[in-house]
């Protein structure tokens, strides 16, 4: 039988450019599919003139040497690409947008198990839930395994049955001149059976999308960012291969009061002036309620004060960090007269205005910035 021209099968004018050829290529695919046309020869010789067409004139060197040699260019090659079958999967994955047009035959690949995915949650939790750790339930939207069917993808009470393209070898042998080549069939895609029955739950493929509520613990000490993996709880795998892992990323918010560095954490409390002067206890709020803490008298602003054990608790679970306290001396604004008149007569007493050491501050002032 005289081999057809290639641009002839897939229909396109001898310039056509490759998205013009691959667009040809996926009408013909879809339209003589065994799949589609279940013991029908014809489609199927159809099906693999096109596939050959498109192996020869999708690959750029291949079009050229076929462009100016013909049939005889491209028997170099052997004729056929041995990659064409996963070339073709792809283009109707992107055409499909699932790749479930292969769903049925796929389903059937009990040979080619394989691992779920890995899947990523992530979740945003208080400050103080990272000090101390926190149980939480969270949601996951993921594949599992379907319950109808056990994960076969056989509608209950079904069975796989015999693929017709190859009558259960896998495999499919091709003459091409002196050459017989062998090839893993399109079908069933190497496993010999095909699903008759498609369960109606899952349509095949062994899995649905379900959310599953997961409780999680999360330690105390979590710091911003860290992962934490479980593993087992991703995706489903298919064809009996195992889960992958969840990763929950944690994201710590931010306190309006405390700062942490490592496990311990640092604030800042502002005091009256009086209070610096004259030496004070004050009320400072800690992650575990308010705490009375003595301020010595003559206190600067900037001075710190160490709470020991008021810290985050450590990811390892001994012992916990401190927490520093900070002071800040506020100046006394808005004044009533009265308060005024205090204060001058204190700066009087104190003769702060005509003390020396201000005095040589202003000197040294004054020679820096002439
Ligand atoms: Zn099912
Ligand atoms: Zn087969």
């Amino acid at each position: 039988m005289a081999k057809r021209d290639y641009y002839e099968i897939l229909g396109v004018p001898r310039d056509a450019p490759p998205q013009e050829i691959k667009k040809a290529y996926r009408k013909l695919a879809v339209q003589y599919h065994p799949d589609k046309n279940p013991g029908d020869h014809s489609a199927e010789e159809q099906f693999k003139e096109a596939a050959e067409a498109y192996s020869v004139l999708s690959d750029p060197e291949k079009r050229l040497r076929y462009d100016h040699f013909g049939h005889a260019g491209s028997q170099g090659f052997g004729g056929f690409d041995p990659e064409i079958f996963s070339d073709f999967s792809d283009i109707l994955g992107d055409f499909f947008g699932f790749g479930d047009f292969f769903g049925s035959s796929r389903a059937g690949r009990r040979s080619h198990s394989q691992r779920g995915a890995d899947l990523r949650y992530d979740l945003k939790i208080s400050f103080e839930e990272a000090a101390f750790g926190v149980k939480t339930k969270i949601k996951i939207p993921r594949h599992q395994g379907c319950d109808s069917c056990n994960g076969s993808g056989a509608e209950p009470g079904t069975d796989l049955t015999q693929c017709p393209t190859c009558r259960g070898a896998g495999q499919v042998r091709y003459q091409q001149g002196f050459f017989s080549i062998s090839r893993t069939c399109a079908q069933c895609r190497g496993t010999g059976s095909i699903l008759k029955n498609p369960c109606r739950i899952c349509q095949g493929t062994g899995r649905v999308r379900k959310e599953k509520v997961l409780e999680v613990k999360i330690p105390a000490g979590v710091e911003d960012g860290s992962r934490l993996r479980i593993s087992g709880e991703g995706e489903a795998g298919t064809h009996g291969g195992p889960a992958g892992d969840l990763y929950v990323v944690v994201s710590v918010e931010e306190h309006s009061f405390f700062e942490r560095q490592g496990n311990n954490i640092y604030c800042e409390i502002p005091i009256g002036f009086a209070q610096a002067a004259l030496g004070a206890e004050i009320i400072v709020p800690t992650l575990d309620g308010e705490e009375k803490l003595r301020i010595p008298e003559g206190t600067q602003t900037g001075t710190t004060f160490r709470l020991r054990g008021r810290g985050i608790v450590s990811l390892n679970g001994h012992g916990r960090g401190d927490q520093f306290v900070a002071v800040r001396v506020v100046t006394p604004e808005h004044l009533t007269r009265e308060q005024k008149q205090l204060l001058e007569k204190f700066a009087q007493v104190r003769k702060e205005e005509y003390s020396p050491q201000d005095k040589s501050i202003f000197e040294k002032v004054k020679e820096i910035f002439g």
